[in-house]
C-alpha cells in the first residue's frame, strides 16, 4: 500500500454562499400626480401625465397619453395614477395626491361601482379598468388624497404639472401597456344587484359597437372639423363635435335638429330621389338645385335665408368686428365656437352670443323653409313676417336669460350668473344708451330692432305747390 504525500491538500476557500437579498421596500411612499393638455392653434391637442416623488428623484417623469384616445386632463391624471401604482413596490403603503376632486372621487368611490356595472357607459374605461385591476393586485393599502390649495402637497402637485406640461408639448405617440394583471378583473357585468337601465345600455353598446360608421355622417363630421379649424383655430375630435351639439346655449329642439344634420338624417334632397312619384321633392323649386341641408341653410336664394343671416350678422357686428363666414360646418359646429381676447382669455359672453345666434337663426331658417315647402306650396313668407319671427326668437332667449339671472332674489345664487348675461347681450340692445350698466332689472329690454336697416321713407313736400 503506497502512502500519499502526507502534506495536506490545500484547497482554495470557496466564496461564501449567500442568498441574494433585495433592498428592503420602504414602508411608505407618497407620489404627486397631475395631468396637462397642450392645445396649439389648428393642431390636435396633446395630453400628458406627470408624476413627482421628490426633488432630483430619478422616477419623476412626464409622459404623453395614447394619441388615439381622448386628450383631456382627467384622462392624463388617470394615466399618472396608473403609472404611480405600477411603479411602486407592492409591499409599500402608497399615498397619491392629486388636485382634481373628480380623480379622487372616481378612484375612491366609483371604481367598484363601475366594475360592478361591467364598465357600461363609463368614460375612459380602458385606463380605469386597468387601474382597478392594478389596485386589486396590490397587497398593501393605497390611499388617494386631494392636495388642498396652499399646502406643500399642492406645490408638489404643481411640480408634477410642470413635468406633464413639458411632456405634452413633445406630442409623442406614447404607447401604454393596458393589459390587466391575471385574476384581478371581473369579466362582464354582475347579474346581481344591477339595474335594468344598465343592462339595456350594455346591450345598446354591444349593438352599436357592431355598426360601421355611416359614410355621410363621416363626411359631415369632416366638414365641421375643417370649419372649426379654419374659423375658431381649433382641432376637434368626433366626440367633441357630438358633445358640442348639446352645449347649454343650444335649446333641446334645436340640438335635435343639429344632431340630425350631422347624421344627414333630414328627409330632404337625395332622400327622395329613390322614392317613386316623390323624386321632384329632391329639388329646390326656388333655385332648381338639390335641396340638401347645406343648400337650405347656406346656398338657397329664398328670402328667409338671406334676411335671417343678414340680421344675425348685423346684430353681431354691434358687438364684435368680425363675423365668421357662415357655412354648414360653422352652423352644425357652432357649439365649438371659441373666442378669445388679445391675452388669450376666453370671451364667454361673445362665445355664448355666437352659439345662440347661429343655432336660433339656422333653426328658424329650417322652420320657415318647411313652412314654405309644406304649407305654402312654395310661396315664401313676407319680409316683415320673417324679421318679426327672428326678432321674437332672439328676444325670447334674452328674456329667459334675464329671468334666470334675476331669480331667486335673496338666499340662493341665481340660476344663471348675471355677469354672464350682461356680457352676452351688452352692446346689442335697443336703446342701450338710455339703460343703466346693470339693466337686468329694467323693464322692456329688447334686442334685434337695430339688426335691420331702417326702410327709407319717401319725403313728402308738405308745402306742395298751389
Ligand atoms: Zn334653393
Amino acid at each position: 500500500m503506497t502512502r500519499r504525500n502526507s502534506e495536506p491538500v490545500e484547497r482554495p476557500n470557496p466564496p461564501p454562499r449567500r442568498r441574494a437579498v433585495a433592498a428592503p421596500a420602504p414602508a411608505k411612499v407618497t407620489i404627486y400626480v397631475a395631468g396637462s393638455v397642450h392645445a396649439p392653434p389648428r393642431r390636435k391637442a396633446s395630453a400628458a401625465a406627470g408624476l413627482f416623488i421628490d426633488q432630483d428623484d430619478g422616477r419623476n417623469m412626464g409622459r404623453c397619453v395614447p394619441a388615439n384616445g381622448e386628450q383631456s386632463q382627467y384622462v392624463a391624471e388617470f394615466f399618472a395614477v396608473l403609472d404611480a401604482v405600477r411603479n411602486t413596490n407592492p409591499n409599500s403603503t402608497l399615498t397619491i395626491f392629486s388636485t382634481q376632486e373628480y380623480v379622487r372621487e372616481a378612484v375612491n368611490n366609483k371604481l367598484s361601482i363601475w366594475e360592478h356595472e361591467g364598465w357600461v357607459g363609463t368614460p375612459h374605461r380602458d385606463v380605469l379598468r386597468c387601474l382597478a385591476a392594478e389596485l386589486k393586485a396590490r397587497k398593501t393599502p393605497t390611499i388617494f388624497k386631494l392636495a388642498e390649495p396652499g399646502t406643500p402637497e399642492r406645490m408638489r402637485c404643481r411640480q408634477a404639472s410642470v413635468l406633464a406640461k413639458e411632456a405634452a408639448r413633445m406630442h409623442e405617440d406614447a404607447r401604454w401597456d393596458l393589459s390587466l394583471p391575471r385574476d384581478t378583473a371581473l369579466p362582464g357585468m354582475s347579474l346581481q344587484g344591477n339595474r335594468q337601465r344598465v343592462f339595456y345600455r350594455g346591450i345598446r353598446e354591444i349593438k352599436t359597437g357592431k355598426m360601421t360608421p355611416r359614410p355621410s355622417t363621416t363626411k359631415t363630421l369632416e366638414k365641421v372639423r375643417k370649419a372649426a379649424e379654419d374659423t375658431f383655430g381649433r382641432w376637434a375630435s368626433d366626440t367633441e363635435i357630438w358633445r358640442a351639439v348639446y352645449v347649454k346655449e343650444i335649446l333641446p329642439r334645436t340640438a335635435q335638429f343639429l344632431w340630425k344634420g350631422l347624421h344627414n338624417a333630414h328627409r330632404i334632397g337625395k332622400y327622395w330621389t329613390h322614392i317613386p312619384e316623390c323624386a321632384d321633392r329632391a329639388t329646390c323649386k326656388t333655385c332648381d338645385e338639390t335641396e340638401d341641408l347645406e343648400h337650405i341653410l347656406v346656398g338657397c336664394q329664398s328670402p328667409e335665408r338671406r334676411i335671417i343671416w343678414e340680421a344675425a350678422e348685423s346684430l353681431w357686428l354691434k358687438k364684435e368686428t368680425n363675423w365668421p363666414a357662415v357655412s354648414l360646418g360653422t352652423i352644425l359646429g357652432c357649439g365649438l365656437a371659441d373666442f378669445r381676447d388679445e391675452k388669450g382669455k376666453p370671451k364667454r359672453g361673445t362665445q355664448r352670443l355666437y352659439r345662440i345666434l347661429m343655432s336660433e337663426s339656422a333653426y328658424l331658417i329650417w322652420k320657415l323653409r318647411n313652412d314654405r315647402v309644406i304649407s305654402r306650396d312654395g310661396e315664401p313668407a313676407n319680409e316683415e313676417e320673417i324679421k318679426n319671427k327672428w326678432k321674437y326668437a332672439i328676444n325670447l332667449r334674452l328674456q329667459v336669460d334675464i329671468t334666470l339671472a334675476n331669480r331667486p332674489v335673496t338666499g340662493k345664487r341665481p340660476a344663471m350668473a348675471p355677469q354672464l348675461v350682461l356680457a352676452t347681450w351688452s352692446d346689442t340692445l335697443d336703446d342701450e344708451q338710455s339703460l343703466p350698466a346693470d339693466w337686468l332689472r329694467e323693464p322692456r329690454v329688447l334686442v334685434g330692432s337695430r339688426a335691420f336697416p331702417p326702410i327709407p321713407t319717401r319725403r313728402h313736400n308738405s308745402r306742395g305747390i298751389g
